[in-house]
C-alpha cells in the first residue's frame, strides 16, 4: 500500500446556505499551512477565532480554526478544519486559496481512505462511518454507532481466532507426509470446523436485516378494493398523500411513501384493490401490485371488517406467512364482529382508519415484526452489508470444501489450502489481508510436538 504524500482538502458540509460551512485539509503540509494562514500553530484540538485573508492579503470571513496534530486525528494526519460563516461562496473562496496554496482536492472519500491507510480504522469501520451518515432510523443508526465502535470487527477477530487455531493444527501436518492427521484429530477438526461454519452462516444471516435498515422495509398494503387501504396510508404518512373514494378501484398505480414506525425506517405501498373482476386499467394495476409483492418484506392486508374475508390471489397468499404480514381489521368504528373473524394464524390488529383508532397497535405490530427480521449476533448489534455478504459466502464454500476433504481423508495440505482460503475471504472484511504475519505469530508460539 502506498501512503499519500499530497495535503487534500474539501468543503465537509453540503454546499447551500446555512450558519456555519465547514472546509477541512489533511495532510503533511498542514501545520505550515495553519501557521502561513492564521500566523500561529495553536494547541491541537483547540478551536480558535481569526480572521481569513488569503493568498493576496484580502479578508475573506472571520472563520474558527482547529488544527489536529496527527496522528491523533481522524485520518491520522495533521488536519485542520475551518468552520466560516455558511455561504457557499465563502467556503468556495477558502477551498479555493487552499488550493492556491498547494492543497489538491480530495477524492470521495479520501479522508477516510486515509484514516484506513493509516491504521485509524479498519474498512468494517470506514465502512459504518457511511451508514452513520445515511441511517434513517433509531436502529439504523444503533447498528452502525456499534460497528464504528468495533463490533463487526471483534466478531471478525473471534472467527479468525478459532480458524488460525484449527489451521495451526492442519498445518502442523504438512511437513509430514507419512503421517498425516490421526483419524480423532480429524473428528476433533470437524467439530471446530462445525462451529466456525454455524458463527460465519449467523453472520451472514444478518446481512437481510442489514438491507432493510438500509434501504427501509418494504411494507406493502393489500386487500379488497375498498376496504380502506389509501385510508391507512393517509393515516400513518400523517397527510393525504393518497385519494379515498368511495368508488372502488380508484388506486390503479401505486404510491410509495417512507415513514418511520418505531425504530425502523418503512417504505411503505399503497396498491390497487385486489378486486377479482377488474376493469383493464384496474387490471394493470392489481398486476403492478403482485410485482410489488414479489419483493415485500411486509404486508400489512387489509381487510373491511363488515364483510366476508376475501381469498387472496394464490400468487400473494404464497409469499404471505404468519412472519410476514398483520391482517388489518378496519371500519371497527361502524361494526366489530369479533366472533365472524377468525383468521388467528396471522397477527391482527383492529383499526378505524377513518377516526384513527387502533393505529397504535398496529404500529407495535408492525415493530414486533420488524425486530423479529434481525438476526441475533450475542451482545453487539450486527449486521453486516452486501460486500461483507459476498467475503463470507467465500469462506463459507471454503470452510464446506475443506470440511468435506477432511471427511474424505485427503491430505491434510489441501485441507489447509481451503481454509488459508478462508482465512483470505475473512479478512477481506477488515481490509487486513496480511496473513502471513497473523500466521508468523501464531506458530512462534505454536508448539508442533513431533
Ligand atoms: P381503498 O380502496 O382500499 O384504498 O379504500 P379507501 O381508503 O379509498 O376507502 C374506501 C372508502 O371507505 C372511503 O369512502 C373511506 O372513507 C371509507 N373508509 C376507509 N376507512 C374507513 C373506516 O375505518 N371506517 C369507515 N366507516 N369508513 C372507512
Amino acid at each position: 500500500m502506498s501512503f499519500p504524500t499530497d495535503t487534500i482538502a474539501a468543503l465537509a458540509t453540503p454546499t447551500g446556505t446555512s450558519a456555519i460551512a465547514v472546509v477541512r485539509a489533511s495532510g503533511p503540509q498542514v501545520s505550515a499551512l495553519t501557521q502561513t494562514i492564521f500566523s500561529e500553530l495553536p494547541l491541537p484540538r483547540t478551536a480558535r477565532h481569526a480572521d481569513y485573508r488569503d493568498a493576496g492579503g484580502q479578508l475573506v470571513d472571520d472563520v474558527l480554526f482547529t488544527y489536529f496534530a496527527g496522528p491523533n486525528s481522524f485520518t491520522g494526519e495533521d488536519s485542520l478544519e475551518i468552520s466560516s460563516h455558511g455561504n457557499p461562496f465563502i467556503a468556495q473562496k477558502i477551498l479555493e486559496d487552499l488550493f492556491a496554496r498547494g492543497c489538491k482536492p480530495a477524492e470521495a472519500g479520501e479522508f477516510s481512505k486515509r484514516a484506513f491507510l493509516n491504521g485509524r480504522m479498519d474498512l468494517s469501520q470506514a465502512e459504518a462511518i457511511m451508514d452513520l451518515i445515511h441511517a434513517r432510523s433509531d436502529r439504523a443508526l444503533a447498528v452502525a454507532n456499534q460497528q464504528l465502535r468495533g463490533s463487526l470487527e471483534r466478531k471478525m477477530k473471534a472467527l479468525i481466532s478459532i480458524l488460525i487455531g484449527i489451521l495451526a493444527h492442519v498445518e502442523a501436518y504438512i511437513d509430514f507426509p507419512d503421517e498425516d492427521l490421526p483419524t480423532e484429530d480429524r473428528q476433533n477438526i470437524l467439530n471446530q470446523l462445525d462451529q466456525l461454519l454455524g458463527g460465519t452462516r449467523q453472520l451472514l444471516a444478518t446481512s437481510h436485516y442489514g438491507e432493510l435498515l438500509r434501504e427501509g422495509i418494504m411494507t406493502i398494503i393489500v386487500g379488497e378494493p375498498n376496504a380502506g387501504k389509501s385510508s391507512l396510508l393517509n393515516r400513518l404518512v400523517g397527510r393525504e398523500r393518497a385519494l379515498v373514494s368511495p368508488e372502488p378501484g380508484t388506486t390503479r398505480d401505486y404510491i410509495e411513501e417512507r415513514i418511520i414506525v418505531g425504530s425502523h425506517w418503512l417504505r411503505l405501498i399503497d396498491t390497487a384493490g385486489l378486486n377479482p373482476a377488474p376493469g383493464l386499467l384496474e387490471k394493470q394495476g392489481i398486476d403492478k401490485a403482485l410485482e410489488q409483492a414479489d419483493r415485500a418484506d411486509l404486508f400489512l392486508w387489509v381487510i373491511d371488517s363488515n364483510r366476508p374475508i376475501p381469498i387472496l390471489p394464490s400468487k400473494l397468499g404464497s409469499r404471505m406467512t404468519v412472519e410476514n404480514t398483520i391482517v388489518v381489521y378496519n371500519k371497527s368504528d361502524i361494526r366489530s364482529l369479533p366472533d365472524l373473524i377468525e383468521n388467528d394464524s396471522f397477527p391482527s390488529v383492529r383499526i378505524s382508519a377513518l377516526r384513527g383508532t387502533g393505529l397504535d397497535d398496529l404500529r407495535d405490530a408492525i415493530t414486533k415484526l420488524a425486530e423479529s427480521f434481525q438476526t441475533k449476533t450475542g451482545e453487539d448489534l450486527i449486521t453486516i452489508n452486501a460486500r461483507h455478504a459476498v467475503c463470507l459466502k467465500e469462506a463459507v464454500n471454503s470452510l464446506e470444501s475443506a470440511g468435506s476433504k477432511l471427511r474424505d481423508g485427503e491430505h491434510s495440505e489441501l485441507v489447509a489450502s481451503d481454509l488459508r482460503e478462508c482465512l483470505e475471504s475473512f479478512g477481506q472484511i477488515s481490509g487486513k489481508i496480511d496473513n502471513e504475519r497473523m500466521l508468523d505469530q501464531l506458530f512462534a508460539t505454536f508448539c508442533i510436538g513431533k
